[in-house]
């Protein structure tokens, strides 16, 4: 099919218009005289783009040689046609896409990022942390201590009588942990990567029994023996890596890594993290054969303590229905036999007196 149409034509040495009669074979090529020459573009050599209603035909091996054709109408059929023979540029193609494909494109990106902050992020830290030697975290967590040290009063005769108790829990780890009460009202309590475990002495004046106390310390131990404070600095660094890429902020990340470093003791816990550390603890009270029903009661302690403000130990181990919910199901799903033991109870007492 032919369309015959008026049109402009700029050659590209002026800037100057030419009126020329131009001649289109839809799907296949555009012809016109000019300076008594017979010109010939094809298809596959020209690129279409529609301005509003104006249609630039250009060549491709010569952009400033151009055509205009300003007839909505023929510049729309042939427009159209060009777009079924695939000569439109790919940006054309994408502009005509349309507000579907903007919106998909807008959700696929944003899942994207969604995917890395939910799977790759924590992968790759995981992996980042299997390589990381136990050092890193000795090292760490002992700077922290020595911070937290500085600044708070460490009650040393109840630090020995809580690493009495705990040292007739085995904890079924390598690692060596060293238990410390502070002296201080906030109910609180939190294990470093070093493997210090502090208990502060508002939290100890809320427990009741030895089991209780034992789920508390299990919890905290599995924290340490499953890494997770450095999990949260490999991943913290690890999306700090990214936005640094993209934003090209290199120093960031040693800010970030020194800024998390300092705040070991407040790092918050995910959800699965603290689920991970309840299973740890409830192996280790039915290893040792203490009643499980401590750790629920804990559990209660601390929702009770919240009547004027949060405990300081639920903002960094958040406590949630569903955490509470799940220790049911550990104690239903896994019962075992408990047996009273004299020794624990009887450290247990000496710490209360
Ligand atoms: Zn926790």
């Amino acid at each position: 099919m032919k369309i015959t149409s008026q049109a402009k034509y700029f050659d590209g040495k002026t800037s100057k218009p030419h009126f020329v009669e131009l001649e289109v074979f839809l799907h296949n090529q555009v012809t016109f005289y000019f300076e008594n020459r017979r010109l010939v573009w094809n298809f596959q050599d020209i690129k279409f783009e529609k301005n509003g209603e104006i249609l630039s035909i250009t060549k491709k091996d010569n952009l400033h040689e151009i055509i205009k054709i300003e007839n909505p109408e023929t510049a729309d059929t042939i427009y159209k046609s060009a777009k079924t023979s695939q000569n439109l540029s790919w940006y054309q193609n994408i502009l005509d896409f349309g507000p579907k494909f903007y919106l998909t494109a807008f959700v696929s990106v944003i899942t994207l990022i969604a995917c890395f902050y939910i799977f790759i992020i924590p992968y790759v830290s995981e992996k980042v942390t299997d390589i990381l030697p136990i050092s890193f975290d000795e090292e760490i967590g002992n700077t922290s201590f020595q911070q937290i040290k500085s600044t708070s009063n460490i009650d040393e005769k109840q630090s020995e009588k809580l690493q009495e108790f705990a040292n007739l829990i085995n904890f079924a780890t390598e690692r060596k942990l060293h238990f410390k009460v502070i002296n201080d009202e906030e109910v609180n309590a939190f294990a470093l990567p070093d493997g210090t475990i502090v208990v502060y002495s508002g939290l100890l004046s809320k427990v009741e029994n030895p089991n209780e106390l034992a789920a508390l310390l299990g919890h905290e131990a599995t924290h340490i023996k499953e890494r997770h404070s450095t999990k949260i600095l490999a991943r913290s660094i690890a999306g700090y890596a990214i936005v640094s890429l993209v934003v090209g902020d290199v120093n960031g990340i040693m800010t970030t890594l020194a800024n998390n470093a300092n705040e070991l003791n407040n790092l918050s816990f995910s959800r699965e993290f603290e689920q991970s550390a309840d299973e740890g603890s409830y192996a280790i009270l039915k290893q040792n054969k203490i009643n499980s029903e401590g750790m629920y009661q804990l559990f209660k302690i601390l929702e009770k303590s919240d009547n004027l403000e949060v405990p300081k130990i639920l903002s960094t181990h958040p406590l949630t229905k569903d955490r509470m919910n799940y220790s049911k199901t550990l104690m239903d799903k896994n019962e075992y036999s408990f047996s009273s033991n004299p020794e624990l109870q009887k450290a247990f007492d000496n710490l209360k007196k």
